[in-house]
């Protein structure tokens, strides 16, 4: 199991859900990881369990990036991969989103995965390699209706992909858009409001027939993390069930 091996990766958000399970197959397959998010209790145990490193890191702000991009590149001496993972949801119709909560989801969603590629760039860039895998959702590709500022984010996040993964082929450095569908971790809750009527709707109407568990989505991050898509930049990799195919 060497797909990733001697491969450094950063991955944000990672104390649990998602994060968690691309540290824990990434590990697997010989990278080093650093977990970093603003849990840190909980990214403390998951970083123990799995064997790697855990940084506290808000993803919102500049200089902590700076610290995690400088600290990383001094231990391991090359930074391979960032997944900008980190990410919250709120769900409410654009007409009763208030400009405070907007702000502060795109702070995360958007903006930190800005300054996640702004800060990575040039490590990657001198190295002449290096894979960002920015996470946005099948609601960057379609309508969010009802959840209007995380469509917005995710949008935002795809777009940004496309732009950065143009600038920065020249230097080797590639960067990919994955958009999942319904995955069950601790966020589904929130989109289903915790109505178990909501639930089975939206689960039944995936073709695939069921909600994703959070490996679903690691096998492709893999995938894009590793040499195998040396040719892929720019590129949105949907994985949802068959979601966006209606
Ligand atoms: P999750 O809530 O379990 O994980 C999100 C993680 O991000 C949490 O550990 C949280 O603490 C962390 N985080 C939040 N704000 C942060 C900040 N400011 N700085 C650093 N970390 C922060 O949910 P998840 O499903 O694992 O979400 C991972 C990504 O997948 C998110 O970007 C989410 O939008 C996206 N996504 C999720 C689904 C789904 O159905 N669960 C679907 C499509 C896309």
């Amino acid at each position: 199991m060497d797909r990733l091996d001697g491969k450094v990766a950063i991955i944000t958000g990672g104390a649990r859900g998602q994060g968690a399970a691309e540290g824990e197959l990434f590990l697997s397959e010989g990278a080093r990881v650093v977990l970093t998010d603003v849990l840190s209790d909980e990214g403390e145990a998951t970083a123990k369990r799995l064997g790697c490193e855990f940084k506290r890191h808000d993803v919102t702000q500049e200089e902590r990036w700076s610290e995690i991009i400088a600290e990383t590149k001094e231990r391991y001496g090359r930074i391979d991969v960032l997944i900008n993972n980190a990410g919250i949801f709120f769900r409410d119709k654009m007409i009763n989103t208030s400009l405070a909560d907007f702000d502060r989801l795109m702070s995360i969603n958007t903006t930190g995965v800005f300054l996640g590629m702004k800060a990575v760039a040039p490590v990657m860039s001198e190295q002449g390699s290096g894979s960002i895998v920015n996470i946005s959702s099948v609601a960057g590709l379609s309508s969010a209706a009802g959840a209007f500022a995380y469509g917005a984010s995710k949008w935002a996040v795809r777009g940004m992909t496309k732009t950065a993964a143009v600038e920065l082929a020249r230097h080797g450095v590639r960067c990919n858009s994955i958009h999942p569908g319904l995955i069950e971790t601790q966020m589904l809750a929130q989109v289903f409001e915790d109505r178990d009527d909501r639930r089975e709707r939206m689960v039944a109407s995936v073709p695939l027939g069921r909600s994703a568990e959070p490996n679903d989505i690691a096998t492709l991050a893999l995938f894009l993390a590793s040499d195998e898509s040396q040719y892929a930049t720019g590129s949105e990799f949907v994985v949802d069930g068959g979601i966006n195919a209606m």
